[in-house]
């Protein structure tokens, strides 16, 4: 059943829409990323479902029950959600037991449990007693998390909660994080402009744009199988080709793809990441073109190999028309500049 239910949301702030007919399901112990550019709307969604600001339009269900919609609007503390955003700022005069047990209404005992629990969790056993200002940044980050899952929110809404933190930890945490989220199976609406994070937290991913949710997914698909140019581009640089359409074919100078669905003779993009780009080693630039079944080719020009550490990056001035294509090579590869070779599209890419 659905934890978090979201539909039809709509908000505009003077006259201009902000979210726009917003629809959103996430499960129990699942994590959505909403992920877009700044200024997409990804905040005033999650603060209307936060209850800190008003829907023009839509409603909002938590464990089945309304709780925005038809007239009602009940407020955060009446919504069972947990709350995380980049300036979490924890109560500096609390201890951290004190500041984890904040939320909590239980009797003294339950409370004590409750903590220990959440602070064993979040690997801060044995700092109870200590206060904000003598824990690292990562430390009051994971004290920040069990505070916000102190009293079980059905439902955990996190607004960029990674980004006050230097780049070290961030993985670790991010890590720390998730395992803690499952192991409480919260439902999570986690916002980012990353799509590092994305990938790295979200069950699923739900990409927003000018207010709508243009693609929805398992990191995976919505990598793999972007709905279109913009789509693909924000999780990485893209080559684009161009060609024609002829029945259902793309002709272009890698040959042809299938692409059914365009009108003869329409000009078509084919879009395709650096590391879906393979250069053909072993042809070395001399072999005769591969066969329909290796994929397709086209020969360029080396402009410039970097090397990158995980990558090397070369950029390829080619053959047909002069454009640049750049193919990503796991680890270490740095051909000369001006050596011909041979680049391969795989179809299925
Ligand atoms: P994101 O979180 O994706 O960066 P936001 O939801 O914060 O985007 O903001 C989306 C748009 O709404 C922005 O153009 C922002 O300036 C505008 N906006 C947000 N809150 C208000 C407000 N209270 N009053 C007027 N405009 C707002």
């Amino acid at each position: 059943a659905a934890r978090l239910e979201v539909r039809h949301l709509t908000r505009a702030f003077g006259g201009k829409p902000v979210v726009a007919d917003l629809s959103l399901t996430i499960a129990a112990g699942q994590v959505t990323c909403l992920l877009g550019p700044s200024g997409c709307g990804k905040s005033t969604t999650l603060r209307m479902i936060a209850g800190v600001e008003r829907p023009d339009a839509g409603r909002i269900e938590i464990d089945g029950r309304l709780v925005s919609g038809e007239g009602s609007f009940l407020p955060p503390e009446a919504r069972s959600v947990g709350l995380m955003f980049q300036d979490f700022a924890l109560f500096p005069h609390l201890t951290v037991a004190q500041n984890v047990a904040f939320g909590l209404r239980d009797g003294r005992e339950a409370k004590a449990r409750r903590v220990d629990e959440l602070l064993e969790r979040v690997n801060l056993r044995g700092y109870g007693a200590k206060h904000p200002h003598e824990l690292s940044g990562g430390e009051q980050q994971r004290v920040a998390l069990a505070r916000a899952l102190a009293p079980r929110p059905r439902v955990m809404l996190m607004d960029e909660p990674f980004s006050g933190l230097d780049n070290r930890l961030r993985d670790g945490i991010r890590d720390t994080t998730l395992e803690v989220l499952k192991e409480e199976g919260t439902a999570v609406l986690l916002v980012t402009h990353e799509p590092d994070e994305a990938l790295r937290m979200g069950d699923e991913i739900a990409l927003m744009r000018d207010g709508r949710i243009v693609q929805r997914g398992s990191p995976y698909n919505v990598y793999n199988a972007p709905v279109d140019r913009a789509a693909a581009a924000f999780f990485s640089d893209v080559n684009v080709i161009r060609g024609q359409s002829r029945g259902a074919l793309t002709e272009t100078p890698f040959g042809a793809f299938l692409t059914p669905g365009h009108a003869d003779g329409a000009p078509v993009e084919i879009v395709i990441r650096p590391q879906h780009l393979k250069i053909d080693f072993d042809r070395g630039g001399r072999g005769p073109l591969p066969t329909p079944t290796d994929g397709t080719a086209a020969r360029g020009t080396v402009v410039r190999a970097r090397f990158l550490g995980r990558e090397s990056l070369v950029e390829f001035a080619m053959d047909f028309d002069g454009s640049r294509l750049t193919a990503s090579v796991p680890g270490v590869f740095m051909p000369k500049a001006g050596t011909p070779l041979w680049l391969m599209i795989r179809r299925d890419r």
